[in-house]
């Protein structure tokens, strides 16, 4: 049974029919699907869920996909992993980090979207998809097109970091580099959508792929037996998955799932592209577009489609935009990585950047809980990395050279 009700302006409030549809045509807002709250709230339970299959698709009903999934079922339902090493080290009473850099099948965030928006693809009858992208979401249209028979054009940044690269062409896929900013790729993007009649991630099927990322907020709600956090920091790049987080968990406060508790949200960038915390910190939805320089490539979006509602959220909440240096983006990866042994990517990195940032300026209350949004895996920017590692220099396979090398002469004598 579906819930599904239309699309809505964001803006003016205009409706449309569930169409593969890019902004609203009066005011070129972006548009998004409502559903019927009410019967939902009447027909389904949290308990309901609690047989269903571990995936991201265990949250159907809230969803805008009318039949079975498509592409990507074993998708989402990420752990949450308890961090009381990093929390000591942060001086945190509770911290969660939601481990999306093993999420399937392309290790990030953006296989929840793409999962939807390719399975609305097929509902919609485009054999061919595509997207611009900074990184991620090449990745995973990439696979997911493959898995799902489409054919598939990519567009790209030039200077998108090797690993990225090869794990989108790996799966077949029409990489399309561009001489540009990820901007300008999209503007292209856009161009092509309308031209072409296929399934543009980010451009016609955007209403419906931005949903995907709510299953985070509802995964991390279940998994903390149905309870919101406190906090939460949420990396940005177009501002889309924390507006959505935001949304996952006003529904699920709507449908009586969890407590109307409040959760502040904390939006994270990199001082290299800062648009929207920027705005948030001077207090104002005017978002002025920015030339991105920063290692954190997957967040370098320098004019966010939903900026102004990121900041509304951040606002609204009583949270805060920071944003961190890429030293300190570097710090934050190796800081996740030595207490709780989760590699993470640049985005990662300046989730746990911020969040150290917020708290040692005492913007975060330690008292609470808060959950860390990891939304990439390290090993897909290992460049961010090499060459501030120390690097050892290799010995000859005798255990004397071993101990003089790695053991103090006190500790070697002990043994
Ligand atoms: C795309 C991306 C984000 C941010 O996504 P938006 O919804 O555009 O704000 C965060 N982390 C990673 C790893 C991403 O790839
Ligand atoms: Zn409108």
């Amino acid at each position: 049974m579906s819930y599904l009700l239309h699309l809505r302006c964001r803006e003016c409030g205009r409706t449309y029919p569930l169409e593969p549809l890019a902004a609203c045509e009066e005011c070129w807002a972006p548009l998004e699907v409502q559903y019927d709250y009410g019967r939902l709230w009447a027909d389904l339970r949290p308990q309901d869920l609690a047989s269903r299959p571990a995936t991201m698709w265990r949250y159907r009903e809230l969803l805008p996909v009318d039949g079975e999934p498509w592409v990507g079922q074993q998708t989402g339902f990420t752990p949450l992993v308890s961090a009381p090493r990093l929390a000591r080290l942060l001086g945190v009473r509770e911290v969660y980090v939601k481990n999306d850099a093993v999420n399937h099948p392309t290790l990030s965030f953006k296989d929840r979207v793409v999962a939807v928006a390719l399975s609305k693809a097929r509902e919609f009858g485009f054999d061919t998809v595509g997207c611009s992208s900074t990184g991620n979401l090449a990745n995973a249209v990439a696979a997911q097109a493959a898995a799902g028979g489409f054919k598939a054009f990519i567009f790209v940044p030039a200077d998108l970091e090797s690993e990225k690269i090869i794990a989108t062409q790996i799966y077949g896929a029409t990489l399309v580099k561009i001489q540009g900013t990820y901007d300008q790729v999209n503007r292209l993007c856009s161009e092509v959508a309308m031209k072409y009649s296929w399934g543009i991630v980010n451009v016609n099927l955007r209403s419906y792929y931005s949903e995907g990322s709510k299953t985070v907020a509802y995964e991390i709600a279940e998994q903390l037996g149905w309870r919101l956090p406190q906090n939460i920091v949420v990396p940005m790049a177009g501002g889309s998955l924390i507006t959505k987080i935001h949304k996952g968990f006003e529904e699920l406060k709507k449908l009586g799932w969890v407590e109307p508790a409040p959760t502040k949200f904390f939006g994270a960038q990199a001082t290299g592209c800062s648009p929207i915390t920027t705005a948030a910190k001077r207090g104002t939805t005017e978002i002025d577009p920015q030339k991105p320089n920063t290692i954190a490539k997957s967040l370098a979006i320098g004019n966010p489609a939903d900026g102004i509602f990121a900041v509304k959220a951040i606002l609204g909440s009583g949270g805060a935009g920071e944003d961190v240096t890429d030293d300190e983006i570097v710090a934050g990866i190796r800081l996740l990585a030595e207490t709780e042994g989760i590699f993470t990517e640049t985005a990662g990195g300046v989730t746990v950047a911020v969040a150290r940032k917020l708290l040692r300026q005492g913007r975060i209350n330690p008292d609470e809980s808060l959950v860390l949004a990891i939304t990439g895996n390290g090993l897909k920017t290992v460049a961010a990395v090499t060459g501030r590692l120390e690097e050892p220099e290799a010995i000859r396979p005798k255990l004397v050279e071993f101990e003089e090398r790695f053991l103090t002469t006190a500790t070697a004598a002990t043994v």
